[in-house]
């Protein structure tokens, strides 16, 4: 077997490796090969592949065999091309050891410039340059970073000497410095040297390779790289690549400097070089922001022909790699240098305007444009946001989870009600509680955003929130609720104090922090209408097209769902209407009642109003499909709570509260989740349905009447036998034939199941012989395969996503390996039966961009999710057909 390659070398125009290289040279090294092959200039030098960092970490921490060979074999070869030799007494050649891994983790490990600096070479390199203040300059900066990346000298050190240097000399800038300034310099860090590693600074120049390369090394775990991975999901890479690199000087006199430049403007996309330098500094200043560095345009003013030759360059890499490109370059004594080049991390703006761009400007097709764009990016455009300038100068007061995104302040209020009397008199309120239930309708919709200190991801207040677009901070431990208070670590708010909440992030803030508002800019439309072309145009097997619709209570939701894109409504919960004031009343007479009769004439009073909704969804809809939940929640949810609200339903109803308190009682359920509620609802009580059912068919047959499109689907909720639908579908039936008969207008109604408890899912192939179509309840489904309640997960499954037992939170991603698994068997034993047989997702892992791809896979006709994340399931759901049309 061949022994493998260590060592990849690059230097006058030709490389060992090239840009395909990543996983084995790091995306630097990879990149400096690729631009030395197309003949741009770059310093020469050679690159240790990541496959020896691999071996060193599983070695205890030793090289393979042959690879120090290998490294100096590359090492002579580099100094005869540059006719200088590491350490020489004449001539000394210096480069940089740099890290890099296969994905850019900026700034997080570790790179020594300079390198090959030693007592003797100073001297010989002031000679031969007569340039001794460069000489010095470079020589200190080697033993500061040598000395902290190396030799484990805190930084602090280096710099307090500094200070004191240009404190003694009275200039603000190490550029102020003189000859004899740096010279101390350089003996007194070698002393720091001394007194913490307790060893002289090294001055074999190999054995400071060796040093720094071990480094480099050791940098791919040091703390903060290892959190960059974990917080980016970076899994699976061997470790970090190490280039050696000869060095050209940015800090060589007036006529050199460093800069880094985009070929776009990272935060508006705008087709504009961009970019930042400083004239007489090396690499690490412009980052460091010692001093401010000037815009990239002045550049041409300086020096024309490097300007220009720069520009020809970011154009070239452009186009090369089809992508943004963001660089480093060195001008040394007006001599171009590029010394990195990678794909520019960009802001959400920026991402689509660059994709939108680069097809325009036939860079890339449509597919790649669409690639390129992640829903993060997207999201990020589509709420309002806290001023970024603002965010630097604030504090987090405590985070909890980022449950629905968007900014928001207001004054804070601790109750429903207040937020609406707030509300108003014109006041922007949050609201601030432990948790929230349907009752809290009211006050959530006008609130601005809503802070809860339980809950998870979804919780009520967290489903409600995404389903509004109001901004959501759940679960927040760090917050206390005390009556009229609220206590967020040593820090007290009463009512009617700022607060600045962010549902992207998570985190609290006091007070009212500026927001900006978020713009759907033509880009972003054109982007989208590709999204839909893709996934209107993909086939798998029978199923044409992969949809998105969207989960939308009352018309104001399907109207921002519609135009954002939606394709029809995969599930409107009906009994969110019945929160509404003027309706509750007559649902709690409803369910309160003691005979048949009192419950048919309650229903009679809410009939209108629902059919009134429902006219409102469909019209808004314009034809698209509407797919209706008939009643599902355990009725005790609408019961009054407060002695207030008893006494008062009582009043209506016409009798004692003492004689109401016992009814009320009677329909507590120990295990609601698990009772009385769905289907089972309608099997003791055929009226509720019945009367649903025929509001849905009225207000269609009035859509039709008034010349508007309809296209209406019933839904019946938690289904576990097929015996269940085929006690209730007959019933439906004979009610949407009776109203359309009478109304002498011909429809085709769908009336269909949700899949939701496991057993519906095993028994889907007999299930389906009573349905027309199946949509997954995930949030149930997932609830009960689990057997996790999702208004209970908070306490544990936050460890088990620590303790990774758990890699994902069900509820926010459908769970493949189980959950997926129903959800597999249930759409090929439904489609066994029926081969065009609809399937769809409804619950609130549909808007989730796994668990989209997951549904493509899947074969699920549409997937629904609220109308804030429509754009998103645009984009994910044409990317699933892409990503998964490619093999
Ligand atoms: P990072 O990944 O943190 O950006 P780099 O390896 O890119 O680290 O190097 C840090 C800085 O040093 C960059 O500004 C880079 O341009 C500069 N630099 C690296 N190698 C050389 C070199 N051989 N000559 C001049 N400058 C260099
Ligand atoms: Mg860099
Ligand atoms: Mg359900």
């Amino acid at each position: 077997m061949a022994k493998a390659k260590y060592v990849y070398f690059f230097g006058e125009g030709k490389a060992d490796g090239d840009a395909k290289m990543k996983e084995l040279l790091g995306g630097k090294g990879a990149n400096l090969a690729e631009m030395t092959n197309l003949g741009i200039p770059v310093p020469p030098g050679f690159t240790v592949t990541t496959e020896v960092c691999g071996s060193f970490y599983e070695n205890g921490k030793k090289y393979p065999e042959g690879f120090k060979e290998e490294a100096l074999i590359q090492l002579r070869k580099l100094e005869k091309l540059m006719g200088k030799k590491l350490g020489d007494a004449d001539d000394p050649l210096l480069v940089s050891v740099r890290s890099g891994a296969a994905v850019s983790m900026p700034g997080m490990m570790d790179t020594i410039l300079n390198l090959g600096m030693n007592d003797k070479a100073v001297v010989s390199l002031a000679a031969k340059t007569g340039n001794p203040r460069f000489a010095w300059d470079a020589y200190r900066r080697f033993i500061q970073m040598f000395g902290d990346v190396v030799m484990g000298v805190p930084h602090d050190e280096f710099e307090a000497i500094l200070e004191a240097a240009k404190k003694a000399r009275k200039v603000e800038l190490d550029t102020g410095l003189e000859v004899k300034d740096l010279e101390k310099l350089v003996a007194d860090y070698k002393k720091v040297v001394k007194k913490h590693a307790k060893l002289d600074f090294p001055q074999d120049p190999e054995e400071q390779m060796w040093g720094a390369i071990d480094a480099v090394f050791g940098s791919w775990m040091n703390e903060r790289a290892i959190k960059y991975r974990e917080l980016n999901s970076i899994k699976g890479l061997k470790g970090t690549a190490v280039t050696v690199q000869s060095m050209v000087f940015g800090n060589f006199g007036d006529d050199s400097g460093t800069g880094v430049c985009f070929s776009r403007d990272p935060s508006t996309g705008k087709n504009e070089f961009y970019g930042e330098y400083l004239m007489n500094a090396q690499g690490e200043d412009v980052v460091a922001g010692i001093r401010t560095p000037e815009k990239i345009a002045t550049l041409a003013k300086r020096n024309k022909k490097v300007y220009d030759q720069l520009v020809a360059i970011k154009d070239r890499l452009e186009h090369h790699f089809h992508d943004m490109q963001d660089m480093e370059f060195t001008v040394q004594q007006g001599e171009l240098f590029l010394l990195q080049t990678r794909n520019g991390k960009r802001a959400g703006a920026a991402a689509i305007k660059c994709a939108v761009d680069m097809v325009a400007e036939g860079l890339i097709d449509k597919n790649t444009a669409i690639m390129r764009v992640s829903h993060e990016h997207l999201d990020q455009l589509l709420h309002p946001m806290v001023d970024p300038k603002a965010i630097k100068a604030a504090k987090s007061l405590t985070q909890g989870l980022n449950a629905s995104p968007g900014a928001a302040c207001g004054k804070i209020v601790f109750t429903a009600k207040e937020a609406e009397e707030w509300a108003e008199l014109g006041e922007r309120v949050l609201l601030v509680r432990k948790d929230t239930s349907p009752e809290d309708i009211g006050g959530m919709v006008v609130a601005e955003g809503i802070l809860t200190s339980t809950g998870g991801m979804t919780s009520h207040a967290a489903v409600v929130a995404r389903g509004m677009g109001t901004p959501c901070v759940a679960g927040a431990k760090g917050v206390s609720v005390q009556g009229k208070k609220v206590v967020i670590g040593d820090k007290t708010f009463k009512e009617g104090d700022w607060m600045t909440i962010d549902g992207s992030t998570g985190d609290v803030y006091a007070g009212e922090l500026p927001l900006v508002a978020p713009k759907i800019s033509k880009e972003i439309e054109a982007f989208l209408a590709w999204c839909d072309e893709v996934r209107a145009g993909s086939v798998r097997g029978t199923v044409k097209g992969f949809d998105v619709r969207t989960n939308a209570d009352q018309p104001e939701d399907a109207k921002r769902a519609f135009a954002f894109g939606a394709q029809g409504v995969g599930l409107c919960r009906t009994e969110h209407m019945f929160f509404d004031k003027e309706k509750l009343v007559h649902f709690r007479a409803m369910i309160l009642a003691d005979d048949e009769q009192i419950r048919k004439d309650a229903l009679k009073k809410i009939l209108p109003l629902q059919k009134k909704d429902f006219f409102g969804i469909f019209k808004a809809m314009e034809g698209k499909p509407v797919t209706i939940r008939l009643l599902d929640p355990p009725l005790h949810e609408f019961v009054p709570h407060t002695k207030e609200d008893v006494a008062e339903l009582a009043k209506q109803l016409g009798i004692k509260a003492k004689d109401l308190q016992p009814k009320i009682d009677k329909l507590h359920e120990s295990n609601p989740m698990l009772g009385h509620r769905g289907c089972r609802l309608a099997v003791t009580y055929p009226e509720i349905y019945d009367m649903q059912v025929e509001a849905i068919v009225l207000a269609a047959v009035d859509c039709v009447k008034k010349g508007l499109p309809v296209k209406p689907e019933i839904m019946i909720p938690i289904v576990c036998d097929e015996k269940e639908l085929a006690l209730l579908r007959p019933s439906a039936e004979r009610i949407v034939k009776s109203v359309l008969e009478k109304a002498k207008v011909k429809m085709d109604i769908q009336i269909g199941t949700m899949i939701e408890v496991p057993r519906a899912a095993l028994l889907a192939e007999k299930i389906a012989a009573y349905a027309d179509f199946f949509s997954f309840g995930t949030n149930d489904l997932t609830q009960m395969t689990f057997a996790f309640s999702r208004d209970d997960v908070a306490s544990f499954l936050p460890v088990y996503m620590e303790k990774e037992l758990l890699e994902v939170d069900p509820f926010k991603s459908v769970d493949e390996e189980g959950v997926g698994i129903l959800m597999d068997w249930a759409t090929t034993k439904g489609r066994s039966v029926k081969p065009n047989f609809k399937v769809g997702i409804c619950g609130e892992q549909g808007g989730d961009p796994a668990t989209i791809d997951f549904c493509f896979r899947t074969g699920l006709n549409y997937v629904s999710c609220s109308p804030f994340r429509v754009p998103i399931a645009r984009l994910a759901g044409a990317q699933a057909v892409i990503r998964n049309s490619k093999k």
